[in-house]
């Protein structure tokens, strides 16, 4: 499926829930969100039957968020479902991690593939004042049941000069010790991220090459990539740098996203899109939902434009536990 500008579709984030079990400063109030009330959020049903119409549309991809996503009841089963479906070859998820242990024997055998766990620091108690609980080793026994069962594991910092500046390069420590990419994320200016500074990915590989050495440039897997990764001498896995406000890699987008009360969102950056749920719940066949989709992604934005004036009005209200980064 090809958005107006040529690009290639085929890669859907699913936010299955806008509840939390963290309240990451940037993130999320510490007072929480007004979730939805239930009857407006997707069930996994109406999920399933969106992925199966994305799947003939091109998407290949899936990455399950939230809020965190394994909160949400049965997501289990859900991607056992949506596993083998036409199409679909990646299912992924991006989780802080918290629960994932508990899961991932039944996570791997329903069919994830990947996991990206974030996690902003590796002292406790910045953990815990970063995130409202002290679950550090969790989030680490999580990494390790992950890799113990050979899946692919990325773990995601976004540094931010008021919470986590002082410990970037002992978290990036984590991929000399263990095959694991860690990677950078630069702060958006979205919802609560808008209160914090974030540090742009130029600052941060300079210090870690004075910490450990000159890094070599690793070739992109994918055209669509969105991080820049590096190989330190002597580190099991990577670092890389996802940088939306310093490189804008609108250009190589591929993806799309459903929110979890059902709108197809176009760019993460925008509130507009398709509202899927009247449909599902209109009595809409999977022709006409499918082709309102097809038309729906020519409108997909050429970028997002955190700077740009003109833009303004359309820009997303969200925060980003709603939307699932
Ligand atoms: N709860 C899950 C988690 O934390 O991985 C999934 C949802 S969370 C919104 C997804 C990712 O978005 C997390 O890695 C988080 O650090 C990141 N994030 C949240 N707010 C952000 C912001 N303003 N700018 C950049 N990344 C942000
Ligand atoms: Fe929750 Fe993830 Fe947001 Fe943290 S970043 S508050 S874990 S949704």
């Amino acid at each position: 499926m090809k958005d107006g500008f040529g690009r290639e579709i085929d890669y859907l984030r699913i936010s299955v829930t806008d509840k939390c079990n963290l309240r990451c400063q940037y993130c999320m109030p510490k007072q929480g969100v007004a979730v939805l009330p239930h009857e407006e959020v997707l069930t996994l049903e109406e999920i399933f039957r969106i992925v199966r119409i994305m799947g003939t549309l091109g998407i290949k991809k899936l990455r399950f968020t939230g809020g965190e996503p394994l909160v949400r009841k049965n997501l289990v089963k859900l991607i056992g479902d949506v596993d083998g479906l036409a199409g679909i070859s990646d299912i992924a998820m991006t989780t802080n991690g918290l629960l994932l242990e508990e899961q991932i024997d039944a996570l791997k055998q329903a069919g994830l593939k990947r996991v990206n766990i974030s996690l902003d620091t590796l002292e406790r108690a910045v953990f815990e004042q970063i995130t409202g609980y002290d679950g550090l080793a969790r989030v680490l026994a999580a990494v390790d049941a992950a890799l113990d069962r050979r899946m692919r594991v990325k773990v995601n910092c976004v540094p931010c000069r008021e919470l986590n500046d002082g410990g970037i390069e002992a978290l990036a420590g984590l991929a000399r010790e263990k095959d694991v990419d860690v990677r950078f994320i630069e702060l958006m200016p979205i919802g609560c991220g808008k209160a914090f500074r974030g540090i742009a990915s130029e600052e941060i590989l300079e210090r870690l090459e004075r910490q450990y050495g000159t890094a070599r440039k690793v070739s992109p897997e994918t055209e669509s990539e969105t991080a820049q990764h590096y190989q330190f001498a002597g580190f099991l896995g990577r670092i890389g740098f996802i940088s939306p406000m310093s490189h804008k890699f609108c250009g190589a987008c591929n993806r799309v996203r459903l929110t979890v009360d059902g709108q197809l969102k176009l760019c993460l950056h925008y509130d507009n899109g398709l509202a899927l749920k009247p449909l599902l719940r209109g009595g809409a066949g999977d022709d006409e939902i499918r082709e309102r989709i097809a038309s729906a992604v020519k409108e997909k934005p050429r970028g997002h434009s955190f700077s740009d004036a003109a833009m303004q009005g359309h820009e997303e209200k969200r925060k980003m536990v709603q939307i699932g980064g």
